[in-house]
């Protein structure tokens, strides 16, 4: 069995790690109470005494927290019901800050600036204290460790990494754990596979859109990826590398083992594969409090689909209860894996943002089985493109799928994507394969679902 990078932790028997995760529940919200105003304010109108959480169920009541309100309470420093009425001493003695009214320390003890990518939105900024960065780097060293990084391994990080938080934590990591780190930022992708070939680095971390472009760079190098020394891929940011197509695809390119990883600037690196048996994400359960729920708030039963709600339980600059992750995932238990963690799992990862996830014609539609379907064709190239229009002359919505043929046979292929699409969706899609090559490349993450109705939701 391997080496786990905090046995303690991360074998601990369920009762007690359940325990421990109470505890520590409680012990965020007594200090978030404390030192958070716009937290206090909402916990008071909810009538939680901190002090008094002793079980799940109490922890259930805690209102959850979304992004929406942790921005308007940046900005304005106002939450959301009683507006600037609730303004207190301390919110004007730190808005000098960037961090408005969610900061609970004190601006000294600030140490590091990130901030999200504002893909959906304004960025919400996020201080961090050395204290964080500690908890930030030991999350990160439990993730890479899991997957077989050690100190003789030479990685490559393929990325300036800028404002955003999660490339610098896995670069600490990495020292922390004593590996060798090449900061493979402001080159070109074939300065980059070259320079990786050169130093025969053996791990890269990148999105696995990424992975797949790079690999593509290579080959037009002529440099054959599978015979680099590149043994691990660390993929983040998307969910391919829990998807068994993008997976296989990935390991067979570059003849190395593909893990993922999952986190947010808000939250942390919350979860990581393994090298055991499961294709799916452990929850860090000893770091983070982790609720699958569905539609009703209400926690779903193992091999149940729902979305996440994190707390991070040892945030302290900028702390958050019960946070709205917004991530769908199949909640699986430990045993679903052989590794001997008694961390429940994400099976097949994170399947994707619950903004991901439209109906088409009464369907729910995932991107991930579409992903999957498209990345095992031999056929058919790595980029794709889901299109969705409204009423065709039957009144129904079209969606159309739009990728690249590698093969002559363009109709053979065609009718067996439609055929696996009909299966892996239940929905008819439209086909369209234009020549290799046609369809923009992204160099970080992409954006594939296109939904052109009017009235989409
Ligand atoms: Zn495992």
């Amino acid at each position: 069995m391997a080496e786990l990078w905090n046995p303690l932790l991360e074998r601990m028997p369920r009762d007690r790690l359940e325990r421990r995760q109470i505890r520590k529940f409680r012990e965020q919200a007594v200090y978030v109470y404390e030192n958070v105003p716009v937290f206090r304010r909402k916990l008071d109108r909810a009538g939680i005494v901190p002090e008094e959480i002793d079980s799940f169920e109490d922890i259930r009541a805690v209102p959850t927290t979304t992004k929406d309100e942790l921005r308007r309470a940046q900005e304005t420093g106002a939450d959301d019901s009683d507006g600037s009425s609730g303004r207190t001493e301390r919110a004007t003695e730190t808005r000098s800050t960037p961090y408005g009214e969610l900061l609970a320390v004190e601006p000294e003890a600030v140490r590091e600036y990130h901030q999200t990518s504002g893909t959906s939105g304004t960025p919400l900024r996020q201080a961090d204290s050395g204290r964080d960065w500690e908890w930030w780097s030991d999350c990160w060293a439990t993730v890479l460790w899991s997957q077989g990084i050690r100190p003789d391994d030479r990685v490559f990080f393929p990325f300036s990494y800028n404002v955003f938080v999660a490339f610098w934590a896995a670069h600490y990591a990495c020292e922390r754990i004593g590996a060798e780190v090449v900061p493979g930022g402001n080159l070109s992708s074939a300065e980059r596979v070259q320079l990786m070939d050169d130093l025969e680095a053996t791990v890269f971390m990148t999105t696995p859109t990424y992975a797949l472009r790079l690999g593509e760079v290579a080959e037009q190098e002529g440099i054959d990826p599978a015979a680099t020394s590149i043994e691990r891929i660390v993929c983040a940011g998307e969910p391919g590398a829990s998807v068994p197509g993008t997976k296989a695809k990935l390991e067979e390119r570059w003849g190395a083992t593909v893990h993922d990883h999952a986190g947010a600037t808000e939250t942390g690196a919350w979860g990581y594969s393994c090298e055991g048996d499961s294709l799916g994400l452990h929850f860090n359960e000893a770091q983070f409090l982790i609720e699958v729920v569905d539609d009703d708030g209400d926690p779903v039963e193992p091999g149940e689909t729902g979305t996440l709600i994190v707390t991070p339980l040892d945030r302290h600059a900028q702390p958050y209860l019960r946070f709205e992750q917004r991530d769908r995932v199949r909640l699986e238990e430990p045993s679903a894996c052989d590794c001997g963690r008694t961390f429940r799992l994400a099976d097949g990862g994170v399947l994707g943002r619950d903004d991901d996830f439209t109906t088409v014609n009464g369907v729910l539609l995932s991107p991930t089985a579409v992903e999957d379907v498209v990345r095992q064709h031999d056929d058919v190239a790595d980029e794709y493109k889901i299109v969705i229009d409204e009423h065709d002359e039957k009144e129904s919505d079209v969606v159309t799928l739009i990728s690249e043929a590698k093969t002559q046979d363009v109709e053979t292929t065609r009718t067996e994507l439609r055929h696996r699409l009909k299966q892996a969706c239940g929905l008819s899609f439209r086909i369209t394969l234009r020549e290799q090559g046609a369809l923009e490349r992204p160099e970080l993450k992409a954006d594939r679902v296109v939904d052109q109705r009017v009235n989409h939701v």
